[in-house]
């Protein structure tokens, strides 16, 4: 079995018609769990992940606010995220972290807005989902003061470069990857994962985006995961089998259900 570990089923690039037969599609490929992220589309995404996840045994839902989205976090919707994580269905606080690529909020209110979230997640004591893009070791340094566990940090997509994932293994952090490790410029992250022990190790989509080779282009979805679980395989010269059970293993001890 296969577990997506971070995807956008509610993403308005899906028609609500549309959802099942992507399920559909995904079981097929071995796909059986879907972590559904509700940040990413303000607040309201989260609703809609968690309203998508109640509907379907076989998706959970992650809350939080888009580092991109920071600058339109009020304390009430922190509070409102708070409420959020009780719901039985809600299994992360994320994605949340820092974006200085693109900017979209300004840097010192990303770091502002992290702090708080983290704040929350260790008083709640949830797992976080974490988005970290050409923030260099800065996101770490906000992880590491926050005191929350290596175990309990998930660093979503990751991208960066052998030092950064050497410094989030050592801490404990689980890295997960997408199908960029398919893409042919990707050597030095092919290098990463050859090197992240199968215990700190997702596999995940980030659909609709990142569509792995052969793909590419097209829009995402979380049956693809086996591309990104078969690449891992490959680079590692280990079975396909072996990377589906302890990814899925992990992925279920990391979020806190039953398999
Ligand atoms: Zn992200
Ligand atoms: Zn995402």
């Amino acid at each position: 079995m296969l577990i997506d570990a971070h995807c956008h089923l509610s993403f308005k690039d899906y028609l609500p018609e549309e959802i099942p037969v992507i399920l559909e599609r995904a079981k097929a490929q071995g796909v059986e769990r879907f972590i559904n992220i509700g940040a990413g589309d303000g607040f309201e995404g989260n609703l809609r992940a968690i309203k998508l996840a109640s509907q379907d045994a076989s998706i959970y839902a992650t809350v939080g606010i888009h580092p991109h989205d920071a600058h339109m976090v009020t304390p009430e919707m922190v509070s409102q995220i708070e409420k959020l994580l009780e719901h039985k269905k809600v299994v992360a606080l994320g994605e949340i972290g820092l974006d200085f690529h693109y900017r979209h909020s300004p840097e010192n209110v990303q770091e502002e807005i992290f702090d708080q979230f983290l704040e929350l997640a260790k008083k709640r004591n949830k797992p976080v989902m974490i988005h970290d893009r050409s923030a260099e070791d800065k996101t770490f340094q906000h992880l590491k003061k926050s005191g929350i566990q290596g175990n309990r940090i998930m660093i979503h997509c990751f991208t960066g470069s052998e030092s950064l994932a050497k410094t989030y293994l050592d801490y404990g952090c689980t890295l997960s990857f997408t199908g960029i490790i398919t893409f042919k410029k990707s050597e030095e992250l092919r290098q990463v994962v050859g090197f992240t022990p199968l215990n700190q190790l997702l596999v995940e989509t980030d659909s609709p985006y990142l569509t792995p080779e052969p793909f590419r282009g097209k829009r995402n979805e979380p049956a693809h995961v086996r591309l990104v679980a078969e690449a891992v395989a490959r680079i590692k010269g280990i079975s396909f089998e072996e990377v589906a059970n302890q990814t899925s293993r992990h992925a279920a001890d990391f979020f806190g259900f039953s398999l």
